[in-house]
């Protein structure tokens, strides 16, 4: 090693003695030991590392590498104290994005949020009796009237209900399941498993791509106690293929004195066909077919809370509430008060369409987002004079496992950067404040105005030019 090096390296002082320092006294005043500790150890780890990859800079002082460590802890300890949950700008042009937090929320239901999350509520208390009351019952109601079943209740997310269900219904017996909807979705969900975990035994009948009603028929016995059919939600099996209507199964599984369950997984409450999008099975629709419950998400198509929806025959949703898992997967009051709100507009179709923020980004069309794209292409042209913006057209998906082979027109900026490789630029604009996550694609940034709003396009052009300016 130069003699260069290992002066430097002898320069890097010890956590002990920079923790007497003026400057690190002072953040131990506003944060806790420990995170400082942490963030000074840090910086004297990266210090080391940056010396030792690198010669020394011609003009640096005795004090640099002290100096340098502070400096560095300073920003580690700034990223410590940052709340790790963030809001980001979403430039993916992924509407129901699972890993940004699925549906954003219509402003009534972030309005009732508001109001209700530093205060007391009605949650479980009956105001006209003055008696104990239901978390669950103030969107029942609403949920039974918009999908026209007899009783509805809510858990904690879609997972929830199916575990509770099959738990409930058919702990210890044998639930008959096509194999072409034995589905997994994202992030760990199985339905093998969560049968598993529930105590059902899994019947499989049929074929991956045809499952006939006769196998259902075949496969019913003393062990069975439930008919479920799952709508492959995030996939579909196309070619030779023959799938059980939930209609067909509910009629047999009446005629064996059994319920039939639908997970409908997105859970449309609008036929979206009606508005240009392809065709998703509408709660109202298997209700009216015979499902006898049916189950879904609360922040895929419906636009609201992360919550698990379940509706159908008011003696099988009683049963279910009377399950220990109902305690165990109840959902907290501030979902509570944002279903709400987001379901009272589905009581008028059209202002739902406009007031959801999933279903009026997913509802754009394309030749409304071309003239937003030239707007923020000018913005970061002006910023930005060096990089070149491009406005054309792509296509993007709806996500969140939700609508999987429908393509959405989109229009998007693609951004080659002049200096730096698309893929470091994208990791610079995630630290830019707030975040921007986008896709990469042939070297270039894509920022997708489907889910870009009009209020985002400053936080744009700031997170561009962050990165641009990021030494990488
Ligand atoms: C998304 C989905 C689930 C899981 O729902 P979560 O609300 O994410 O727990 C279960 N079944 C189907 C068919 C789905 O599409």
């Amino acid at each position: 090693m130069s003699p260069d090096r290992q002066e430097q390296l002898r320069g890097l002082p010890a956590v002990g003695r920079l923790l007497e320092h003026p400057r690190v006294r002072q953040w131990l005043r506003e944060t806790s030991h420990r995170t400082v500790v942490a963030a000074v150890q840090d910086a004297i780890a990266e210090v080391r590392r940056r010396i030792l990859a690198s010669p020394r800079e011609p003009d640096a002082g005795p004090d640099a590498v002290p100096a340098a460590v502070l400096d560095l802890a300073e920003q580690f300890l700034q990223v410590r104290r940052r709340p790790s949950l963030r809001r980001v700008v979403n430039a993916t042009g992924i509407v129901l994005h699972t890993g940004l937090g699925r549906a954003p929320l219509c402003p009534a239901a972030v309005e009732a949020i508001t109001e209700a999350a530093g205060g007391y509520s009605n949650l479980e208390f009956e105001l006209d009796t003055g008696t104990r009351g239901k978390r669950q019952h103030h969107v029942a109601e609403l949920i039974a009237e918009l999908t026209g079943a007899e009783a509805a209740t809510v858990v904690n997310n879609n997972a929830a209900a199916t575990l509770l269900i099959l738990s409930a219904l058919a702990g210890g017996s044998e639930v008959i399941v096509s194999r072409g909807q034995l589905v997994e979705i994202g992030g760990s969900y199985r339905l093998p498993a969560i049968m598993e975990a529930s105590g059902a035994r899994l019947r499989e009948v049929g074929t991956t791509n045809r499952t006939r009603i006769r196998d259902y028929a075949a496969a019913i016995s003393d062990e069975t106690a439930l008919l479920m059919s799952v709508h492959t939600s995030n996939y579909r099996i196309v070619g030779f293929t023959e799938e059980t209507p939930i209609s067909e199964i509910a009629e047999l599984a009446h005629r064996a004195g059994l319920p039939a369950l639908h997970d409908l997984g997105s859970g449309a409450l609008l036929d979206l066909a009606r508005y240009g999008l392809p065709h998703e099975p509408v709660v109202a629709d298997s209700i009216a077919a015979g499902a006898d419950l049916v189950c879904f998400s609360g922040d895929k198509l419906l636009g609201g809370p992360q919550g698990g929806i379940i509706c159908g025959r008011r003696d099988l949703v009683q049963r279910l509430e009377a399950h220990p898992l109902m305690r165990a997967f109840r959902v907290g009051k501030l979902t509570l008060f944002a279903l709400e709100a987001t379901l009272r507009h589905y009581t008028d179709p059209i202002a739902a369409t406009q007031a959801i923020p999933a279903l009026e980004l997913l509802l754009t069309d394309s030749d409304e987002l071309a003239p937003r794209a030239k707007q923020l292409q000018d913005l970061l042209a002006a910023a930005l004079p060096e990089e070149r913006f491009i406005v054309c057209s792509d296509v993007s998906y709806a996500g969140g496992g939700s609508l999987p082979t429908n393509e959405l027109e989109t229009v998007v900026i693609q951004w080659r950067p002049a200096a730096l490789r698309a893929d470091a630029v994208a990791a610079n604009l995630r630290t830019a404040e707030p975040p921007l996550i986008a896709r990469v694609r042939d070297d270039a940034i894509i920022l997708d105005l489907r889910t870009v709003r009009d209020r985002d396009f400053s936080d744009v052009v700031a997170a561009a030019r962050h990165a641009v300016a990021h030494d990488a």
